[in-house]
């Protein structure tokens, strides 16, 4: 049996899987056991931010291999320290919490602010409030948090104690914001959704809102931050709206399961000992190549990079916006890109395919576009190519 076969006869059958086989890949290329090469533009969901097979996060992951792959948290950690202190340097927050995945990170910020809502005194502090249209990971509470219908309704009863608010709508989020409330959570950009940025009122209306209310405010980076942006953390460019707590995961690692939360004051001592614990949480190996990430950021200038070459590519998708109607919208920021199209996106990414160009849909007619922060632009230029052939057949 070949790969294809096999997979679809031993593994659950939770995805719908295109029928490619990645073998192998270089910075911003993939190559199939073919050999033949695409130009990756989805990162693996936002995850392998410095393309693949960075020469120095190989080097920091070998490195580590060959001395200590894991001894639980009962013990401290050189790469988990080391990581801890630079990523509390950078971003501005007080301390961290290391997990595997977004969802999990997730998970455990929603328990601290359930914590934080029974510690004031108050009693029915527990409500938790999230957007229409998010999305925030695959667990029971997270699902109960990402307010889609598809993803809940085979699974209820869900988490109680959760409502939901129309993102980017005054109205709506201060209906639902009273004294019960212990947490609110959103993504400063909605991804899953179909890439929905969180305007700068709205997000200075619900700090605001959890402030009076004494709610703790969760953003949701695990998407767009880490660099995606042009931003460590895309809610960096609002001093104005911080979080109490967000949540990373995707490409804090380079391409290694790694996940975190991050605490202001007000959060950093909610949770004591006993109260929260993950066994691979901040795994020498994951936490080495997330060292390395942390350096390459800086060492190669990679956020200015993001910052120039994502309105590089935004401005060159509007262009083709003006000569296609097909296109309805161009959305995003930096390398957190949506493409919303008049007929369904599996289309787009499928004709993507036949030109060697790998994407990602998000929802039904958004194409997400999630390069490497690394490409460059003759990169970009040979994505508006494709598009402009694919478009141009259509009309
Ligand atoms: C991908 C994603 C998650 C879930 O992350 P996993 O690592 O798959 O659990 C949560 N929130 C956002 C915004 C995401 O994009």
């Amino acid at each position: 049996m070949n790969t294809i076969e096999k997979t679809d006869k031993y593994i659950l059958n939770t995805y719908k899987r295109y029928p490619v086989t990645f073998e192998k890949g270089q910075g911003a290329f993939l190559y199939t056991e073919k050999g033949e090469k695409f130009l990756d533009m989805g990162s693996g969901i936002a995850v392998t931010l410095l393309g693949h097979c960075h020469p120095k996060l190989v080097d920091a992951v070998k490195s580590q291999t060959e001395k200590l792959w894991h001894t639980s948290n009962l013990y401290y950690s050189i790469p988990a320290a080391d990581l801890a202190e630079k990523l509390v340097h950078a971003c501005g927050a007080k301390r961290v919490f290391f997990c595997n995945s977004g969802a999990e990170a997730n998970e455990g910020a929603l328990k601290l602010a359930r914590k934080y809502g029974k510690q004031s005194g108050k009693t029915n502090k527990t409500k938790i409030v999230s957007m229409h249209h998010s999305f925030h990971g695959r667990t029971m509470a997270t699902i109960t948090v990402t307010a889609q219908e598809k993803y809940q309704k085979p699974f209820s009863p869900l988490l109680p104690d959760v409502c939901y608010a129309e993102y980017n709508d005054l109205e709506s989020i201060r209906n639902v914001m009273n004294d019960d409330v212990c947490a609110v959570i959103l993504e400063p950009i909605q991804g899953e959704g179909g890439v929905h940025t969180a305007n700068h009122e709205f997000l200075k209306e619900v700090r605001a809102l959890c402030d009076k209310h004494d709610a703790l405010l969760i953003y949701d980076e695990v998407q767009c931050g880490m660099g995606r942006t042009g931003y460590l953390f895309n809610h960096m460019k609002y001093p104005d709206c911080k979080p109490d707590i967000f949540t990373s995961a995707k490409g804090l690692a380079g391409g290694l399961p790694m996940g975190a939360f991050f605490v202001n004051e007000k959060a950093e001592n909610i949770l004591q000992p006993g109260d929260h614990a993950s066994t691979f949480g901040g795994n020498p190996i994951a936490a080495a190549a997330a060292n390395a990430v942390q350096d390459i950021i800086k060492e190669e200038n990679i956020l200015a990079a993001v910052k120039e070459n994502g309105c590089y590519f935004i401005e060159n998708l509007k262009k083709l916006q003006q000569k296609y109607n097909v296109i309805k919208d161009v959305r995003g920021e930096g390398f957190l890109i949506g493409l919303e199209i008049k007929y369904p996106a599996a289309e787009l990414v499928q004709e993507l395919l036949e030109h060697h160009i790998v994407t990602v849909p998000a929802g039904a007619s958004v194409v997400r576009l999630l390069p490497p922060l690394i490409v460059k632009k003759e990169e970009i230029d040979s994505v508006i190519d494709a598009l402009d052939h694919i478009f141009k057949k259509r009309t």
